[in-house]
């Protein structure tokens, strides 16, 4: 695997390659959710990249970014492992040098759930996603369906601009109690790590519900609110029964609909989702 920091030897590596390209964007500190996707970006193509950037622009002032967790060198050692070709690991500097103020404005998939909670957020998303796909020219991007915003603001963002790569949705990999995985799960103390089993149980609940049948929103979101408000270490920011393109809510939760919820359990924000299908 080669490992790079600035943007014309990532390009320069780009330039060299005809077949198709995979590309998994990612903040670092990486998981199984991670590797699942560079994985599967392996199998669908002939070449992989990665990048680990935390992306100043989507963290709020009173966000984690300072403290966000970083590991480069097992980092390298995972994405290697896992076939990665290309890591391209660049500093603040290279992706916001001086003078950098343009930015992506995202519409209304982009303004409720998470986009209500951290304004600015998903700004900052798009905005790092395509210049990096613009240095990267991927063929195929692979997104998780962990952050289901975001993959709905992404590809409205591909859809709008009429760029051509193509976004492949993963699933969400989780731990053996049902967590999903996150690099934001080592925040949390051995107590909150179990307090937040709740998230999965209050998506399982409502999963349930509509399994036998249930297809009324409100009481979906009911049933998470009342299993989130059985653990006192969870407080709730939102629980959403939503159409998963558009992410507006819906009164009727039919085949395909998205229920999605976060938490704040300590200092952490926890999120997580399900389709109903
Ligand atoms: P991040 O490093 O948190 O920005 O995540 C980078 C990519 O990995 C995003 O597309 C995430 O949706 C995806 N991802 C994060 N956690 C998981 C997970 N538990 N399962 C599947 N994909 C994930």
């Amino acid at each position: 695997m080669r490992s790079v920091s600035r943007i014309d030897e990532a390009r320069e590596w780009r330039a060299r390659l005809s077949g198709s390209v995979g590309f998994v964007p990612t903040m670092g500190f990486l998981h199984e959710g991670h590797l699942s996707l560079v994985r599967r970006a392996r199998k669908e193509n002939e070449a992989v990249a990665a990048s680990i950037f935390v992306n100043p622009t989507q963290f709020g002032p009173s966000e984690d970014f300072a403290r966000y967790p970083r590991d480069p060198e097992r980092d390298t050692r995972l994405l290697s492992e896992a076939g990665c070709d290309l890591l391209f690991a660049p500093e603040v500097e290279q992706m916001y040098p001086e003078g950098h103020e343009t930015f992506v404005e995202m519409g209304a998939t982009a303004a409720p759930l998470e986009g209500a909670r951290r304004p600015g957020h998903f700004r900052g998303v798009a905005t790092v996603v395509l210049k990096l796909f613009n240095v990267i020219r991927p063929t195929r991007a692979y997104f998780g369906r962990k952050d289901a915003q975001q993959l709905a603001v992404i590809r409205r963002m591909i859809r709008d601009l009429h760029h051509p790569a193509v976004i492949v949705a993963c699933p969400t990999v989780r731990e053996a109690d049902g967590l999903a995985m996150s690099s934001r799960n080592t925040y949390l103390s051995p107590e909150e790590r179990r307090a937040a089993t709740v998230l999965h149980r209050a998506l399982s609940a409502a999963r349930d519900r509509w399994t036998n049948g249930e297809r009324d929103a409100a009481e979906l979101r009911r049933v998470m609110r009342e299993t989130l408000d059985s653990e006192p270490l969870a407080r709730i920011d939102y629980v959403s029964v939503a159409d998963p393109d558009t992410m507006r809510e819906t009164d009727v939760a039919a085949s395909g609909a998205l229920i999605s919820l976060a938490v704040k359990i300590g200092d952490t924000h926890l999120i997580d989702n399900e389709r109903m299908e």
